[in-house]
């Protein structure tokens, strides 16, 4: 069990009130608030060890590299992977995803080879899959959702051809809450002989991940939805994908020797780093990983979801309420015939901020039918008078609209 009331007191934001009324912040599936060790993290990095990473031969560089290289094993801990070289700093799940389009897509995919990705993907697992078949001739292959919110399994297993490079998919959809049967998406896709990205967006803070167990090649997170900062995210890779594929950008770090005549390139990871990396962020996002491993996913993911089946409930109680999916840590729903925008604008004005809209997955809106949701969605440090709070201002909304 976690203690929530003590662990709201490492959240100095939720504490702030909005409108004269104590926040509600339930839109942590868009971003997580951060505990104050994090954010001394940042402080206290730059104050004692902020030096230039990887060059320097002064003793500040070397401690900051230190603890950046520490950081990389932090996050080859918290995901299980064998070594943490498999470990790509980026920006954020978005460039993680980016990078391995582009790399893997140089290395692997002529013109007709096909990427399957599902109907339910946030635009970040589209968009540089469709960018990559404008450059090299792909084709998209899509996974199906089913009316109540699931992949069709069935679907999926008929998409594979001689011409199948990779499969990439949400481990949990971010509009759906829907937790997606990796394992079985992986075996399929191995049996073909095809690895397996998987989005970790909406997973790395909710649920233990072991890339090793999953046995998925390639996984992507941000580590501002897990508590640390924003700008730094994380690709993990399998070293034998890696080391066949090419740089994502070039400039220094990532470079072996450099001549006019021909450039090589770094070992892995730094291989994928081009430029300066984001080190206090880096740092500060072990931090964060940290404090969660400390509290522990399997007690956050049992709490989240005693708070989801409460809300749940409380649904059950209004009239009209159409929920979407299969809610995990998340819930998708519409009131009635009213315009998700509205249900959020008044929401808000009662203290309670929910996300509303189409959630950057356009095709899945398309899929439903319909323009957006209302979304809310569970962190730690949520409370069940949060849920209640939450309820009562729904109620309130629905009397109004
Ligand atoms: N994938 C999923 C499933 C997401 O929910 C998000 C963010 O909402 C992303 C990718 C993109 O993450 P970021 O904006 O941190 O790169």
């Amino acid at each position: 069990m976690l203690d929530v009331a003590k662990i709201r007191t490492d959240f100095p934001l939720l504490a702030r009130e909005v409108y004269g009324r104590p926040l509600v912040y339930l839109d942590n599936a868009a971003t997580t608030q951060k505990p104050r060790c994090v954010i001394d993290a940042i402080a206290d990095a730059y104050t004692t060890v902020n030096a230039n990473v990887h060059r320097g031969v002064h003793r500040l560089s070397q401690e900051a590299t230190d603890r950046h290289e520490a950081a990389r094993e932090t996050v080859r801990r918290y995901l299980g992977a064998a070594s943490a070289a498999e470990i790509l700093f980026t920006r954020g799940t978005t460039e993680s995803i980016n990078l391995l389009a582009t790399s893997f897509g140089e290395a692997f995919c002529h013109e007709g080879d096909e990427i399957i990705v599902s109907e339910m993907e946030h635009h970040s697992n589209i968009v540089p899959w469709q960018l990559l078949g404008q450059r090299r001739g792909t084709v998209l292959r899509v996974i199906p959702v089913t009316d109540d919110g699931r992949l069709d399994m069935e679907a999926f297993q008929r998409l594979f051809t001689p011409r199948t490079r990779l499969v990439s998919v949400a481990h949990i959809s971010n509009v759906l809450g829907t937790v997606n049967p990796v394992e079985d998406v992986i075996r399929i896709a191995h049996a073909h002989g095809v690895p397996v990205a998987i989005d970790g967006a909406q997973s790395a803070p909710h649920i233990p991940v072991d890339v090793q167990a999953l046995g998925c090649d390639f996984y992507a997170f941000s580590a501002h939805k897990v508590y640390g900062p924003t700008g730094v995210g994380v690709l993990y890779g399998r070293e034998r994908w890696l080391e066949q594929m090419p740089p994502y950008q070039g400039g220094g770090e990532m470079i072996g020797h450099v001549r006019f005549s021909g450039t090589t390139w770094n070992e892995l990871p730094y291989k994928f780093e081009a430029g300066t990396p984001d080190f206090i962020g880096t740092i500060a996002t072990a931090r964060a990983l940290d404090y969660v491993s400390a509290l522990g996913l399997p007690a956050i993911a049992a709490h989240e979801q005693s708070l989801v089946r409460r809300a749940l409930d409380g649904l059950g109680t209004l009239p009209d309420v159409h929920i979407y999916g299969q809610p995990s840590s998340l819930i998708s729903f519409n009131l009635g015939d009213a315009h998700p925008a509205d249900v959020g604008i008044l929401l808000d004005h009662q203290g309670v901020a929910v996300r509303t809209g189409h959630h950057c997955a356009q095709p899945l809106m398309e899929r439903l039918g319909i323009p957006g949701t209302v979304r809310v969605s569970f962190a730690l440090y949520n409370t069940e008078a949060d849920v209640d709070a939450f309820l009562a201002a729904l109620r309130r909304t629905a009397q109004m609209l």
